[in-house]
């Protein structure tokens, strides 16, 4: 084996064109697994020794023929692949490895099954599989998705979300488009900086935003009126959506075509508009300005579009006179003044008279109908009229349908610009929403870079920000955050309600904006791209998926331990919170030691745990921070600023006596708590690392608990029952 590269084992599996690799060195244990549109770009950038995977991909992976293993194809069923992987890794659901599509499960169980079977003799130790970035987005999984509330709140409501914040869109197709980018920023600085430049540009021409704005404020919604009329379940009103759109597209295109130094990015956009001007004077003569929602109603093309269409409607209408005509001549013939003739959907037209004037009728007259007050009746010439009538109608309706088939078939054939014009349409939204936000909130432009640089002067939290800020309470207080190579993590301390969740979360925002192409609540900042992305709150409630809460706080823990790599940024929420103090505290303790040992990947952390605090003593690159409080009178003022240092402890005693606790109540807290800490159970005094998530102690020499020894040296078959149960006793006594 060359020792300087790897020697990749890859399974794939999936659709060709949407395909789920996994990727294992079995010398060293890693063990990976992307998704991909470019699965011969991915095979490339991998460049695996063996490739396993079933039949239906062979031709489109001719070129490795070579390398390839077919499988059958009941080695990737999903079943057995979860069944495996929760088996090999002993795990009760795959949740904890984040969120793996079905494919994506496959790969990894068929990759496994493949090691197993030819590695008989030693099954080599892997790796959970990791999911890679190598998608080009930054990675935020479901929970973080969720506890970040970046699309609607933990609620359920999208009201205090960060979309709801940052949108400032005008456009249906623009809200969709931001919320995507939300969901997926980019991990590319080249495209990021596009994105920013684009921003940047629209920030500084306040008029031509303004004027685009404006225009997008009229625009319809092309995309979804092009997609409803090509599935063939359009109507009029879609022929007008597309009308005014591409309209708006053109006043955008020459918005922008007579701007001066036009980012590369919005001259592209620009130039996708496209060009539409005869089919929108196409449909601007052909459609009426109110037409109704189907083309079967009729009536939706406009005078002057169609000859003959304009012939049998003036039939239609020259018929309706002639009806108009006949109800006078028959109400002075009959002398009945109030005689009407009338239309419905069963009787067609016929004549109505109320019952006082039934002798008066004509002998013409042929009985329809009785009602309670009226009497109904028709003529030959009534129907005969309305034959025509209705003959015209018909022909009318007919021409309009076909005419309605010509202009979608006219749409289709330009279908291709218009899909074109109508994401650009999204997207000079998004940017000019962007610019806007930016404006408005004071957002400044973030540095983007490759390194691993977290340098954030003054950030806030967009939506606390401006929920203080629609409110009479007091100024949202920026704070740095600076996680530097000696700082790469920060324990955050400090009294419940001081601003810790906010802090992290802020900066856990200020990285998904950055990445997405935003502009950033902060002074000045600079983000080394960051891969992956989580967040966790301790015993967070999920009563909905009827799990324990403090299952799901280690569930998601753990994929964060899985997941994680140098690059990514993590921030901690009183993890440890849900389960009694010393295995809360000492699995809090675990996880900070195995961030910053194994994964030195950038966190913030926040606990309430004091003791944590010692950790400064053995983890170099440990940094702890507070939140500062002041004491005045009896009152306890949180000034939500972040300072160096770790908080006083005894904060929560004052917290409860403010909170109204009886005074003998605080006076003997004090006195247990001072107990506590004169028995030295503080963290000073445990070990260095605890046997329950010691794991590099554990993973070399596993001891057994003197216990286990004693029940393994235990031969039952040679014991009477008396000497049984005298073991054990003898067996309890030693726990
Ligand atoms: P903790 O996590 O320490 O209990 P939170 O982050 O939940 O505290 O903050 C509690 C409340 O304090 C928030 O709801 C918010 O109203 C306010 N707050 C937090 N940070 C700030 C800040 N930087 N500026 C102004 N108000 C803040
Ligand atoms: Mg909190």
């Amino acid at each position: 084996l060359d020792a300087r590269a790897s020697n990749f084992l890859a399974a794939i599996a999936g659709s060709p064109d949407h395909a789920a690799i996994a990727w294992v060195d079995i010398s060293t244990g890693e063990f990976h697994v992307e998704t991909t549109v470019a699965l011969a770009a991915a095979i490339g950038r991998i460049a695996p020794r063996e490739i396993i995977t079933v039949e239906a991909f062979a031709p489109s992976l001719a070129d490795y023929d070579g390398q390839l293993t077919l499988r059958p194809s009941n080695i990737f069923e999903a079943k057995r692949t979860e069944r495996l992987l929760c088996d090999a890794y002993r795990l009760p659901s795959l949740d904890v490895f984040g969120h793996f599509s079905p494919a994506e499960i496959s790969a990894c169980g068929a990759l496994l099954d493949y090691v197993r079977l030819t590695q008989v003799a030693a099954m080599p130790k892997l790796d959970a599989p990791r999911k890679s970035a190598a998608s080009g987005h930054l990675l935020i999984d479901a929970a973080s998705q969720r506890n970040l509330e970046l699309v609607q709140r933990l609620s359920g409501e999208k009201k205090g979300s960060l979309l709801s914040v940052i949108d400032k869109t005008v456009t249906a197709s623009g809200a969709r488009l931001l919320a995507q980018w939300l969901l997926a920023p980019l991990c590319d600085a080249t495209a990021i900086i596009g994105r920013q430049d684009n921003v940047a540009w629209l920030l500084a021409q306040g008029s031509e935003r303004g004027k685009l704005r404006d225009t997008l404020k009229r625009t319809p919604d092309i995309e979804r009126a092009l997609s409803r009329l090509m599935m063939n379940r359009g109507g009029p009103r879609d022929l007008l959506a597309l009308e005014g759109g591409l309209r708006a597209s053109e006043q955008m295109r020459a918005v922008l075509e007579h701007s001066t130094e036009l980012p590369a990015g919005l001259f592209t956009l620009s130039t996708a508009l496209g060009s539409h001007t005869l089919l929108v004077e196409e449909l601007t003569r052909a459609v009426k300005r109110e037409c109704g929602l189907f083309a079967r109603d009729g009536d939706f093309i406009a005078h002057g579009y169609h000859a003959v269409l304009d012939e049998f409607r003036s039939l239609k209408s020259e018929g309706q006179k002639h009806i108009a005509a006949l109800q006078t001549r028959y109400a002075s013939e009959t002398n009945i003044p109030t005689l009407k003739i009338r239309h419905n959907n069963i009787l067609g037209y016929f004549i109505e008279i109320t019952q006082q004037h039934q002798s008066k009728v004509s002998q013409e007259f042929i009985h329809r109908q009785t009602l309670a007050n009226n009497l109904r009746y028709t003529t030959v010439e009534l129907s005969e009229l309305e034959r025509k009538l209705g003959e015209a109608a018909d022909k009318a309706l007919k021409i309009e349908l076909e005419l309605f088939e010509t202009l979608v078939a006219k749409i289709a054939t330009a279908h291709e610009a218009i899909m074109q014009a109508g994401r650009s349409i999204a997207a000079i939204d998004v940017f000019a929403g962007l610019a806007e936000l930016a404006q408005a909130q004071r957002y400044t432009r973030p540095a983007v870079d490759g390194s691993l640089a977290f340098h954030i002067e003054q950030g806030r939290h967009p939506v606390v920000e401006s929920a203080l800020a629609n409110g009479t309470h007091e100024p949202f207080i920026s704070n740095d955050c600076a996680l530097g190579e000696n700082e790469r993590l920060w324990l955050l301390t400090g009294p419940n309600m001081a601003g810790k969740s906010t802090f992290l979360r802020q900066n856990a925002l200020i990285v998904i904006l950055a990445q997405m192409g935003s502009f950033v609540p902060a002074e000045r900042a600079h983000i080394g791209m960051v891969d992956k992305l989580f967040s966790r709150v301790g015993a967070a409630d999920d009563l909905a998926r009827g799990r324990s809460t403090f299952m799901v706080e280690m569930v998601e823990t753990a994929t964060i331990l899985n997941q994680a790599t140098a690059r990514s940024f993590v921030i901690l929420d009183e993890i440890g919170r849900g389960t009694a103090t010393y295995d809360g505290l000492s699995i809090a303790w675990a996880v900070i030691e195995y961030l910053h040992n194994r994964l030195e990947c950038r966190t913030l952390f926040a606990t309430h745990y004091h003791e944590l605090t010692t950790l400064t003593d053995s983890l170099p690159r440990l940094a702890c921070y507070s939140m500062k409080v002041k004491e005045w009178k009896d009152t306890l003022i949180f000034l939500h600023q972040v300072g160096k240092g770790a908080a006083d402890r005894s904060y929560g005693l004052h917290v409860a006596k403010i909170a109204g606790i009886p005074g003998a109540v605080i006076a003997r807290a004090a006195d247990v708590l001072h107990q506590l800490e004169s028995q030295k159970m503080g963290a000073k005094n445990l070990p260095a690392s605890l046997p329950l998530f010691a794991y590099t102690a554990a993973e070399e020499s596993p001891a057994r608990p003197a216990a286990l020894e004693a029940l393994a040296a235990l031969k039952p078959d040679e014991l009477s029952p008396r000497e049984a149960l005298e073991a054990l006793y003898k067996l309890k006594e030693t726990l």
